[in-house]
């Protein structure tokens, strides 16, 4: 190339990436929230698992804690995308607190599921296995549904061959949302093989954007040299596009929160860089990676979009 010329790099951007429906509606139940209510809105956990997203709210006035007993009596809190168990409204209650529920509906779906399963504890009541990660959220909040030992956690494939439920014939299994595609088909498998009569989805509780998310990064990976995917590294689905990426042919996938994170020296020798980003991810952070990239390199952007997606949820019924 002649001096001074930038370096070309490919850029393959993979189409659908960054936010869901039900991130898109908890973020809007914060705002909503502050402007019928005004400042301070209190929200318990983060309302989706990425840090700019958590400090535009605090700029609008919105205060973050980890649990209600930070929230002053006559406060107005939200709860998270991912959900929380059954203590947490009925703390609220007794406590007269204002809350709003920004539970995502796919995440409420999965908590109707256990309670089905559960059958209020009465004889026909199963044992249920919910395939998930410990310590998330939304396991806490979905566990948190139904009473202690209700529900047993399987996290992989080890623990799916190794769990030992005292009535096979009354059991059923839940999925946490944002789990890899292929390795909860896995599990689902050994778990149907061990115990045929187990009752669950057709498939998995893995909601449209985790599963069209990982398709769109399988459909780049096998080109790039390096795949980044744009998301905070406690996103339980942006850890998955890591993974998927690496799994279906990219040599290295890191996961980067934002562009002030990247180290520009793992982009030395990349001629095809691939970029996605998790459900919680803003569009402004992959624009700003692109335009800074673009400040070195000469780019060539290529959109690779598998699937379209047109899903809204409508807000909670008190701001609706
Ligand atoms: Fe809902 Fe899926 Fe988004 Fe989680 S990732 S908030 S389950 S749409």
């Amino acid at each position: 190339r002649a001096a001074g010329a930038k370096p070309q790099l490919r850029v393959l951007l993979a189409g659908p990436r960054g936010f869901c429906a039900g991130v898109d509606r908890a973020i809007r139940v914060v705002e909503e929230a502050l402007r019928q209510y005004g400042a301070p809105v209190y929200v318990r956990h983060e309302i989706v698992h990425n840090r700019t997203v958590v400090e535009a709210l605090e700029a609008q006035g919105a205060i973050f804690v980890e649990e209600l007993d930070e929230v002053p009596p006559d406060g107005h809190v939200v709860f998270s995308a991912h959900g929380v168990p059954k203590s947490v409204p009925a703390e609220a209650e007794r406590r007269n607190l204002l809350y709003l529920d920004a539970t995502c509906p796919l995440v409420s779906k999965v908590h109707r599921e256990a309670e089905r399963h559960y059958a209020g504890g009465g004889p026909d009541t199963r044992h249920i296995l919910m395939i998930g990660h410990a310590g998330h959220p939304e396991v806490i909040g979905t566990m948190g549904q139904l009473p202690p030992g209700a529900v047993t956690l399987v996290q992989d494939a080890e623990e799916a061959r190794s769990v030992a439920p005292a009535d096979p014939m009354h059991l059923a299994f839940i999925t946490q949302t944002t789990l890899s595609v292929d390795d909860t088909a896995e599990i689902v498998d050994i778990l149907r093989t061990r115990f045929p009569h187990i009752e669950g989805p057709k498939r998995e509780d893995i909601c449209y954007a985790t599963t069209n998310r990982q398709e769109a990064v399988k459909a780049i990976a096998p080109g790039c040299d390096l795949v980044i995917v744009i998301g905070s590294p406690n996103s339980s689905n942006s850890q998955r596009l890591r993974e998927v990426a690496e799994r279906s042919g990219a040599p290295r996938a890191l996961l980067v929160p934002k562009l002030a994170d990247l180290d520009w020296s793992a982009l030395e020798g990349v001629r095809t860089l691939g970029i996605t980003a998790g459900a919680s991810a803003p569009e402004a952070l992959v624009q700003e990676m692109v335009t800074a990239l673009a400040g070195t390199y000469a780019l060539e952007i290529e959109e690779r979009t598998v699937r379209k997606e047109d899903v809204i949820f409508k807000l909670p019924a008190p701001l609706g």
